[in-house]
């Protein structure tokens, strides 16, 4: 096992993947003031795949946020690939999916994922649409309507919607922490299949041990609030990954590790944070 402390992936080429120094936010709640991230350092390479683990309140998502725009830091900069969150949106490079779905309830299967090409205005691409549609095994739900779907499903077409203008960014927050371990499992060999396929730069926001080890090259783990990075884990196993390998030695002293630096060792039985 191999660790890169605070700063995470040193071989990481400048200027590429995602470079987050001195990333600091504090959030003004009337007189109050609450710092919820302190001097974030994360490297990763162009192409890697990194989760964000630590516990409910130290700040990942609000990291995402960061990068997607959807929030300022208080100081530090953050960018990915060489550009800042305003210049990745204005390009369309970055693919987005949270937790909850956040479909359109009115469109079908095709029109919510065809949507990004609308807001982009540009041309949409048909072909390309469907051949999403079969990536992430919706064939046959087309004409669907979001209420007709499970949640397992909608999640796949909020993936496919991330993924449409194939961005070189992808930014996942929780994507399927709303589901059952079963579904969740299945769909994180469907992740891995479909980021095989269609590689980004990737950051993933979860709660989940397993979940994040199983997926990523590297793994940083969170203090709790105010967010700091306590180590990044790289995590050498070989790809393809498979299920068997989550029963293997070296993941379970992945797990081990992650799981010590979380809370000195205990560990929930789904390998999840409480
Ligand atoms: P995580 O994703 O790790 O659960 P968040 O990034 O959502 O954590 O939040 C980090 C901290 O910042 C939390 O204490 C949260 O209450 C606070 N926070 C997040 N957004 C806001 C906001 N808009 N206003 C005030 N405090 C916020």
């Amino acid at each position: 096992m191999t660790t890169t402390g605070a700063q995470g992936g040193q071989q990481a080429a400048l200027g590429t993947g995602v470079q987050i120094s001195g990333l600091t936010k504090v959030f003004a709640m009337g007189t109050q003031r609450v710092p919820a991230l302190d001097h974030v350092h994360l490297h990763s390479d162009q192409g890697s795949f990194l989760s964000l683990l630590g516990p409910s309140g130290c700040g990942k998502s609000t990291i995402l946020r960061i990068l997607a725009g959807l929030d300022t830091p208080t100081g530090g900069s953050v960018k990915v690939d060489g550009k800042g969150p305003a210049e990745l949106r204005r390009g369309h490079e970055l693919g987005i999916a949270f937790q909850d779905s956040a479909l359109l309830p009115w469109r079908s299967v095709l029109s919510n994922i065809r949507l990004p090409f609308e807001v982009a205005g540009v041309r949409v691409d048909d072909d390309y649409v469907r051949e999403m549609v079969a990536l992430v095994g919706l064939e046959g739900f087309e004409n669907a309507k979001p209420a007709q779907l499970s949640g397992g499903m909608r999640q796949r077409v909020s993936i496919a919607r991330s993924l449409i203008l194939k961005p070189s960014v992808l930014l996942l927050d929780e994507p399927f922490g709303a589901l059952d371990d079963m579904t969740r499992q299945k769909l994180n060999l469907e992740l891995l299949r479909i980021w095989t396929e269609k590689p980004a730069t990737t950051l993933m926001v979860t709660h989940g041990i397993t979940e994040a080890i199983f997926l990523s090259d590297h793994v940083a783990v969170m203090s709790p609030r105010p967010g700091r990075i306590k180590e990044v884990m790289d995590i050498d196993l070989p790809r393809p990954r498979t299920p068997e390998m989550q029963r293997t030695p070296e993941f379970h002293a992945y797990v081990d590790h992650a799981s010590e630096l979380l809370f000195g060792g205990a560990l929930s039985g789904d390998g999840a944070l409480a």
